[in-house]
């Protein structure tokens, strides 16, 4: 039957279930359900109050906070009233407190080079580093325009802003000169940080022509600083562009952090846009720092002996988040690589955690799709037991590539931590905790203390239990977006007019009878089949179970009959496209999942379209199912040639 708006039907039925191992229990900082749910609960009985004994505890603050929270429907201020600095919660409390010499940043480049960096020198470096900023003129509420690799210069521009409080806008270095120009005169960028170049599967990206041509679109935009990261010629307009090396060369190693108010923005950040144009999520102090340390602490449970890594780019706000302010407030030490995970071969990552000794490793489940697809021996090739903990990130994990990255990188010994948050949240929202929460394969499992969901119909109402509807977060947090960038009215209209009250995620998610979420994919891509709203993630994740589906991607095209058929693309592994294949995926799919959602067309693609975070773009599909002519807006998508070519796949 049909269900009142808003609600989602679910057609999936994944019952594995797999408790935390002993020996991880024991160690953990959360170590079993009941403690979990008593700081839960704590938390929920008085959210603010909660955050605010946190905020005490964790953070340095020159001027304490009066004020947990102001909450003016849909502004919120947390720790209001207090000073402190994200720069030095990150460096020099830990230096204070005798643990200079500890490693911050393990780097390793594409090439092969390598760094190393303590606290300490890292410290020194940022304290440099803010002063060459001062030195061309940026000052507090700045706006300072990122586009680098992924190097250590780029965790030193991002912290350097944060101790003079100039607000970052890092774009991922892979964005066109027209994506860089639109972000720039959106934020209104002082200066811009970039490289002669970068390296990506061992060619060289020519970052600073690609900035050179964003500049000349880049109104407000005064001076550029250059990183010499490959040696590249390079054209430096006088009196513009100014190489890091050498301003950095004259620089004094006195730059004391400044307090700043707990609500001085920190950044702003572009989403990936796999939904529509661009929009600049604005994150401030204290609250986002807060909130970052403790979801890091808490999810990825983390030791002093650990080694973490984050495959994210700090383009991104994992990178943000996870790879910067987070593990650094921790103290941390905190592997960062370059370049991309198949050059110069598909057991890249693999070499490297045996390299480095990674401890607890977090990417996203395209890698992981990437990973499967290359085949296990990759992985097989490397020492892989110095980890314990693995994560995934950025878009929902199909319970098949859950599996087999317990099996084949965790070697069934590592609990995984499938985090759901978004740009918007600064952190992580919903995840096991991995001492405490048993795991099942393809949820998110629960929210983390002082988070508090609901899942809701059009009306506002709670749905029942195993019914799909729109995900939203019914109290402020510390992490949370302070708005978009200049647009208020964007802010109030995306994510808090629908329900009243209450922040709307824009993803659909359900709830099983265990109270686990399940995240099902975002609101706009749902399916309408014969009167029942389905979601994508559960078609995908059929598909992914059949062994020749390395990648899926399902979305809705106008049907008479049914309202939508249900189009499914797909990517495969050790095998061909045929008409024989074809066949027995819908049969395989109506096996799992029901007739239902058996796909109508199944197409085979080599690859799918996505977003330069690694993201299927289901809404270009969905145009292309659909046979629309024109595509909606594609800045924002990887390779455009991918579109190209389903486009002639389809004739
Ligand atoms: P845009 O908002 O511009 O479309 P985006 O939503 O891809 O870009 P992010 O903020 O990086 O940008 O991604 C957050 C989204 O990613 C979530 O709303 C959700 O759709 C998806 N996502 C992230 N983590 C998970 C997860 N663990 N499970 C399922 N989906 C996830
Ligand atoms: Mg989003």
């Amino acid at each position: 039957m049909a269900q009142p708006t808003g609600q989602l039907d679910t057609v999936m039925h994944e019952n594995r279930i797999f408790p935390p191992p002993a020996e991880f229990s024991r160690r953990a900082r959360i170590k079993s359900m009941d403690e979990y749910q008593r700081l839960w609960d704590e938390a929920a009985a008085d959210p603010a109050a909660f955050w605010a004994t946190m905020a005490r505890e964790e953070l340095h603050w020159f001027q304490p906070f009066s004020t947990a929270l102001a909450w003016n429907e849909p502004f919120a201020k947390w720790f209001v009233g207090g000073t402190t600095n994200a720069s030095y919660n990150c460096l020099d409390k830990h230096v204070a407190e005798g643990r200079g010499d500890r490693i911050a940043f393990l780097w390793e480049g594409e090439p092969g080079d390598a760094r190393t960096l303590t606290y300490a020198e890292l410290l020194k470096q940022v304290c440099k580093f803010a002063n060459v900023l001062k030195s061309l003129g940026v000052e507090r509420g700045d706006v300072v325009s990122i586009y680098m690799p992924l190097t250590p210069e780029l965790a030193i521009a991002m912290l350097a802003c944060a101790r003079i409080g100039a607000v970052h806008s890092v774009i991922f270095a892979g964005f066109s000169a027209e994506a860089i120009a639109d972000r720039n005169n959106d934020a209104k960028a002082k200066i811009q940080i970039t490289a002669d170049a970068g390296y990506r599967r061992g060619q060289v990206l020519p970052l600073k022509n690609t900035v050179d041509e964003a500049l000349a679109k880049s109104l407000t935009v005064e001076k550029c600083i250059v990183l010499d990261r490959v040696n590249e010629a390079i054209h430096m307009e006088r009196g513009r562009d100014f190489w890091w090396h050498e301003l950095m060369a004259q620089a004094s190693e006195d730059c004391p952090a400044e307090p700043l108010d707990s609500e001085n923005t920190l950044f702003i950040l572009y989403t990936s846009g796999s939904t529509g144009k661009p929009k600049g999520i604005r994150h401030t102090t204290a609250g986002y720092n807060l909130f970052v340390k403790k979801t890091f602490e808490w999810v990825f449970d983390y030791r002093d002996e650990d080694v973490f890594w984050c495959t994210a780019d700090c383009g991104w706000v994992t990178g943000h988040s996870y790879v910067v302010y987070g593990p650094l407030s921790a103290g941390a030490t905190v592997v960062l690589y370059e370049g991309a995970p198949n050059y110069p071969h598909e057991g890249r990552f693999w070499e490297i955690v045996e390299k480095y000794k990674v401890t607890i490793f977090y990417t996203a489940p395209t890698a992981i799709r990437a990973f499967m697809k290359w085949g296990d021996e990759h992985a097989e090739k490397h020492d892989l037991s110095s980890l314990r903990l693995l994560g995934t990130v950025g878009e929902g994990i199909n319970p098949e590539a859950w599996m087999w990255y317990h099996r084949v990188i965790g070697r069934e010994r590592c609990p995984i931590v499938d985090t759901w948050w978004q740009t918007e949240t600064g952190g992580i929202m919903m995840s096991p905790l991995p001492g405490a929460t048993p795991t099942k394969p393809g949820s998110c499992t629960k929210p983390l203390p002082g988070v508090i969901p609901q899942i809701v119909d059009s009306q506002g109402g709670e749905v029942d239990v195993h019914h799909g509807g729109w995900l939203t977060i019914a109290h402020p947090w510390p992490g949370m977006l302070r708005g978009i960038w200049g647009d208020d009215e964007r802010y109030k209209e995306t994510y808090w007019s629908k329900v009243p009250g209450k922040y709307l995620a824009g993803d659909n998610a359900r709830r099983d009878e265990d109270g686990y979420y399940w995240i099902m994919g975002r609101i706009d891509d749902v399916l309408n089949v014969s009167g029942h709203r389905l979601s994508t993630i559960e078609i995908e994740s059929a598909l992914v179970s059949h062994p020749h589906v390395a990648e899926a991607a399902a979305v809705g095209r106008p049907d008479e009959l049914k309202g939508e058929a249900v189009a499914v693309f797909v990517t495969l592994r050790g095998a061909r496209p045929s008409e024989a294949l074809r066949s027995e995926l819908v049969k395989h799919v109506r096996n799992q999942i029901g007739a239902l959602a058996q796909p109508d067309d199944v197409r085979f693609t080599n690859a799918l379209p996505k977003t330069r975070s690694g993201k299927i773009m289901r809404r270009l599909l969905k145009d292309i199912a659909s046979g629309k002519e024109t595509v909606g807006d594609t800045t924002t998508l990887e390779d455009y040639s991918v579109l190209a070519r389903l486009r002639s796949e389809d004739e």
